[in-house]
């Protein structure tokens, strides 16, 4: 990557994925403009889409695309009209073959509750508020790849289910070193969670996070259990800062962590590998509302927030995103699926306006 010269590879998807990128790429454009910087967006094909066209959802093109870009932004890939295909077919493969050749580990997932969007969260305003954790989810190990997985007839003749969980401490090293430099940036706290109590596998991931945790003496390290971080999440969810764990707690606490802020419309992620990395909104391609121009597009806009942070180091200008994003709240425009009586229920295209009108106040 030359110095102002990004390549970034672009998936809009199906159903919303085009409305929601489109004003995603509105924001980076005058970014791009205002900063100088030579921003390369190379549309491509993935997901339903593509399958429609070529009978993949990731034709050898796309893969290209992404692997000779700097990072990848993605709207949203499936839809009910591809639901009966074949699962080597699905449009959901595209994804797990853009994070598998793009050697993708760590899925980041920031959860932050916005002053306006208070009332949105299903718990009282005054355990939300104030909320801002990042958690950070292992993406390749546990018990969703180890073997031997499957269901078999033991010598009983009685059916048995088996999933392994296993770690190698390289694969938590690596997790764990992101974890860190993450914590880094922020307010230098960083909980691991594991079950270190039963799982043997877990208690190495202790140990091995522990080991890691002596190279960054200005990080404080706790752990904690996983029965008891997801009780805390409910609790007291503005005690956490950086949470790293493994791949299926994971799972489980990202989701619980994201009902905190009760509208999925508004949460982007990351998905790190060494080199490269995926940047898309949490929810699906919503099909239910696709082509109405009512879908929400800030947590697309966030995810580009969140590529200039992590693939290109432009955390000024990716925190002016965020708080264009507050400051659109603030002023009252609100999609459907945030919308309160007393604020201004807006479409699509005009919330990208209207975060655009305030990236430019606060370029100037
Ligand atoms: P979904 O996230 O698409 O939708 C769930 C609900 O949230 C719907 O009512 C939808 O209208 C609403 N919603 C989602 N995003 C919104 C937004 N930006 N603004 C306003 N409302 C929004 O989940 P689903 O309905 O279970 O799945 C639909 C399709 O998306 C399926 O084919 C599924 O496989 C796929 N999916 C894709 C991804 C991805 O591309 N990463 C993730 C999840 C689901």
């Amino acid at each position: 990557m030359k110095q102002n010269n990004y390549n970034i590879a672009v998936f809009a998807g199906d159903g919303i994925g085009p409305e929601i990128i489109k004003e995603a790429l509105k924001i980076l454009k005058i970014i791009a403009e205002k900063k100088k910087l030579n921003l390369q967006l190379h549309e491509g094909l993935a997901g339903g889409c593509a399958y429609d066209r070529f009978g993949v959802p990731l034709p050898d093109a796309s893969l290209e695309l992404a692997l000779q870009s700097d990072a990848v932004l993605l709207g949203a890939v499936g839809g009910p009209q591809w639901e009966s295909l074949d699962y080597k077919v699905r449009p959901e493969r595209a994804l797990l073959a853009l994070r598998e050749k793009l050697g993708i580990f760590a899925n980041l997932r920031p959860v932050v509750v916005f002053e306006e969007l208070l009332e949105a969260s299903p718990l009282k305003k005054n355990i939300v508020q104030g909320i801002d954790i990042m958690i950070v989810r292992e993406l390749t190990g546990d018990v969703y790849f180890g073997k031997p997985r499957g269901v078999k007839k033991g010598k009983d003749g009685k059916r048995y289910g088996v999933n392994t969980m296993v770690y190698s401490e390289d694969e938590i090293r690596r997790i764990a070193v992101r974890a860190f430099e993450i914590a880094r940036t922020r307010k230098k706290n960083l909980l691991s969670v594991d079950k270190a109590n039963v799982l043997e596998c877990t208690e190495l991931w202790r140990n091995v996070v522990t080991e890691v945790g002596q190279n960054y003496p200005d990080i404080t390290l706790k752990h904690m259990y996983v029965d008891n971080c997801a009780m805390q999440l409910i609790r007291n969810p503005a005690q956490f800062d950086v949470i790293v764990t493994s791949n299926l707690f994971g799972d489980i606490l990202s989701d619980e962590a994201a009902m905190l802020t009760g509208s999925i419309g508004m949460l982007p992620s990351a998905s790190l590998g060494e080199k490269k990395a995926l940047y898309e909104p949490i929810h699906g391609s919503a099909p239910d509302i696709a082509g109405k121009n009512i879908a929400n597009p800030l947590a697309t806009i966030l995810s580009a927030a969140l590529m200039l942070r992590y693939s290109f180091s432009m955390q000024p200008e990716a925190e002016l995103i965020e708080k264009a994003v507050a400051e659109t709240l603030k002023e009252g425009f609100r999609t459907q699926d945030i919308h309160q009586p007393g604020t201004k229920l807006i479409s699509t295209e005009a919330m990208g306006d209207a975060v655009a009108k305030n990236v430019r106040n606060l370029l100037n």
